[in-house]
């Protein structure tokens, strides 16, 4: 079972997030990661294995007042880094993490996602992607982010 973390603060969300997932750790998970902004500067961490292996990696130049953090539970992809959480949109103006399973991602990568680039082989980046085309479309993420639920199929948080 996966675990997610959020912050929106105005001190260090890096330190929050790892905390925060520490904490997550018992209920078991094969990669984690974190997405931290702070206006102009965004960083993406991921790694396989313990949230210790993230934590080396995301050093101290991590720094950001917003984020999220995720530990995954593989259901779609194999525990590598690409596979990880946090996922991107095709532009990368989107970052989502997912709990659970969307049964549907095959077909709404064929119907909606043709010329994608997708850098791994979860269902949650078939999510984000949805969410992103929608918004290039010119909906607002509030708005895209509803039509996306339309349309997704199965079990979510
Ligand atoms: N289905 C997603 C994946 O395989 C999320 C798994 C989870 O809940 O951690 O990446």
């Amino acid at each position: 079972m996966c675990g997610i973390v959020g912050v929106v603060g105005n001190t260090n969300a890096t330190d929050i997030l790892i905390q925060g997932l520490e904490k997550l750790e018992y209920r078991g998970y094969d990669s984690a990661g974190i997405f931290v902004t702070g206006g102009e500067q965004a960083h993406l961490v991921k790694a396989v294995g313990r949230i210790a292996e993230l934590s080396a990696k995301v050093g101290d130049k991590t720094e950001g007042t917003t984020g999220i953090g995720h530990t995954r539970w593989a259901t779609h992809g194999k525990p590598t880094e690409n596979n990880a959480h946090p996922h991107t949109s095709q532009t990368a103006g989107h970052i989502l993490v997912h709990n659970g399973v969307i049964e549907n991602y095959a077909e709404i990568k064929e119907e909606y996602l043709a010329g994608h680039d997708l850098k791994g082989q979860t269902d949650t980046e078939i999510a984000v992607h949805l969410i992103g085309q929608f918004a290039e479309e010119g909906l607002s993420t509030l708005e895209a982010f509803k039509k996306a639920l339309k349309i997704i199929q199965g079990s979510y948080a």
